[in-house]
C-alpha cells in the first residue's frame, strides 16, 4: 500500500474521527475543515485517483456516498453541501490516495469557493470529442 497518511489512517498507525467503515469503505472528519462536520470518504483500495480505481472500490463509495451526505445533514443541520473529488496536484489533490470531501454549505460565506468560468460551446468539436470519449469508455 502507498505510504499515504490516508493508508496509515487504514491502517490504524495514525488515528481519525472516525464517522462510517465498511469492509472497503472508511470515512472520518477532515483534521482541517472547511465547515463544520467536513468529512472525507476514502476507499481502502490504495488508488492515488478516481480513474484507476477498481469497480469494486467504486461501487462501494457510491453506495455509501449518499448515506453518508444524509448523516452529515442531520448532524450538522445543515442542508446544502458540495461533494468534491480531487485528482492531481494541478487539480488541488495533495493526498495521493482517492477521497471525497462532503463539505457543508451553511451559507454563501462558508464553504466550498468554486471559481467557475465557463467556455463557449463549439459544437462540431463537441461532436467529434464526445464520440472519441465514447470510444475511450471501457466496456
Ligand atoms: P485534497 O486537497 O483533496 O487532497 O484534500 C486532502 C484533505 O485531507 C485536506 O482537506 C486535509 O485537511 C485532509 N487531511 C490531511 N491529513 C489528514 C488527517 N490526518 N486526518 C484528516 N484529514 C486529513
Amino acid at each position: 500500500m502507498a505510504d499515504t497518511i490516508f493508508a496509515k489512517i487504514i491502517s490504524g498507525a495514525v488515528p481519525c474521527h472516525k464517522v462510517y467503515e465498511d469492509d472497503k469503505v472508511l470515512a472520518f472528519l477532515d483534521i482541517n475543515p472547511l465547515t463544520r462536520g467536513h468529512t472525507l470518504v476514502i476507499p481502502k483500495e490504495p488508488a492515488e485517483s478516481l480513474d484507476q480505481l477498481s469497480d469494486d472500490s467504486a461501487a462501494a463509495l457510491g453506495r455509501v456516498l449518499p448515506r453518508l451526505c444524509r448523516a452529515v445533514i442531520a448532524a450538522t443541520g445543515v442542508r446544502h453541501y458540495n461533494v468534491l473529488e480531487n485528482n492531481g496536484a494541478v487539480a488541488h489533490q495533495a493526498v495521493s490516495h482517492v477521497h471525497f470531501h462532503i463539505i457543508p454549505r451553511p451559507n454563501p460565506q462558508e464553504g466550498l469557493d468554486i471559481g467557475w468560468s465557463p467556455k463557449t460551446f463549439d459544437r462540431a468539436e463537441a461532436q467529434a470529442l464526445a464520440t472519441r470519449i465514447r470510444g475511450a469508455v471501457d466496456p
